[in-house]
């Protein structure tokens, strides 16, 4: 069962920072709304979230660490609606099998925690008795002690927490309404208030994106037969200042998506700086049923059914978005 798993993470756990992914995106499936990240020696000796989330019965936690045992996706519909984030089943127990997993859970209705591990190569789940508030802690002890292969490919410490910095600024992004902290060795980094209020919105987007960006970029908001297209745009002038600050969400997701990357480049048309670089967060919304978000297993990709029709949309409001900003 170990070998099993260590071959699924292979796709799954690339470094640190994509276990920090996947187990944030459990908790924000799980309702959380305060996820607390620590992080030891870039997440090579420890990864730590904690979440005040729903929480997992005690019969539910060795499934948990099972493959191919997700709660999220139990009929054909669910399928074709995915509105969580992971629905693969197959995070915990691939993670699992390259590290020292401890999975700490409470449900609100259940008077005790448990703690659950799994060991050796049939990955033998150990189930005892803890103590913890409502909601999860995942621990992911010594990443790939086991694949010393995989673990020699870890970079330096500095360049590993940079990329759980990057994760944890697109989720910052993705969800204005929690409060996300990240600490490395033991000293508080990141520290991102809940807060849905424009005023706060900005205010997160200064903390994530420096204040540089917040200082100059149009702010837009426009719908269109069920599209919504949403965020903050840099103007040409002032996105040459801003490298690699491009993020966009489709439904809540992160995705690095051609046709919206096409749309955004077609919009600034030839004001694009030399460099090719341009600096937005923008926010499309449209119906689950247009999208299919399961075109790749890293889950960065999407394919729009009327593919046509959402870029022109984006198309038009970033044009009309460049066209109005104040001379
Ligand atoms: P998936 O997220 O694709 O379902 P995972 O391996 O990531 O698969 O998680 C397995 C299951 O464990 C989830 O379906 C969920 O039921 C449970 N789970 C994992 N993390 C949490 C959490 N932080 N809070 C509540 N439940 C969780
Ligand atoms: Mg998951």
């Amino acid at each position: 069962a170990r070998l099993a798993n260590q071959i699924a993470a292979g796709e799954v756990v690339e470094r640190p920072a994509s276990v920090v992914k996947e187990l944030v995106e459990n908790s924000l499936d799980a309702g959380a709304t305060r996820i607390e990240v620590d992080i030891e020696k870039g997440g090579a000796k420890l990864i730590r979230i904690r979440d005040n989330g729903s929480g997992i019965a005690r019969e539910e936690l060795t499934l948990a660490l099972s493959r191919h045992a997700t709660s999220k996706v139990s009929t054909l519909e669910d399928l074709e609606q995915i509105l969580s984030l992971g629905f693969r089943g197959e995070a915990l127990a691939s993670i699992s099998s390259v590290s020292r997993l401890v999975l700490t859970s409470k449900p609100e209705e259940q008077a005790q925690a448990w703690q659950a591990m799994a060991e050796g190569r049939e990955m033998e789940v150990k189930v005892q008795p803890a103590s913890h508030p409502k909601g999860t802690t995942v621990e992911v002890a010594d990443l790939f002690f086991n694949t010393p292969a995989r673990r020699k490919f870890l970079r330096t410490e500095k360049t590993e927490f940079g990329h759980i910095d990057e994760v944890i600024r697109r989720i910052a992004l993705s969800r204005f309404d929690i409060s996300l902290t990240l600490h490395h060795n033991g000293k508080p980094v990141r520290q991102y208030r809940a807060g849905t209020l424009p005023s706060q919105q900005d205010k997160r987007l200064a903390a994530v994106c420096g204040p540089a960006f917040i200082g100059s970029a149009l702010r837009l908001d426009s719908e269109h037969h069920g599209l919504r297209l949403w965020g903050w745009l840099a103007p040409p002038e002032a996105a040459r200042a801003q490298a690699d600050l491009q993020y966009t969400y489709v439904n809540g997701r992160m995705m690095r998506d051609k046709l919206l990357n096409h749309a955004v480049r077609q919009a600034y048309g030839d004001r694009l700086p030399a460099d090719g670089n341009a600096a937005f967060v923008l926010y499309l919304e449209l119906d689950a049923r247009e999208v299919d978000v399961n075109v790749h297993p890293a889950k960065h990709e999407v394919r729009f059914h009327q593919a046509r029709l959402v870029h022109d949309f984006i198309y038009q409001v970033l044009v009309q978005a460049l066209a109005h900003r104040p001379a």
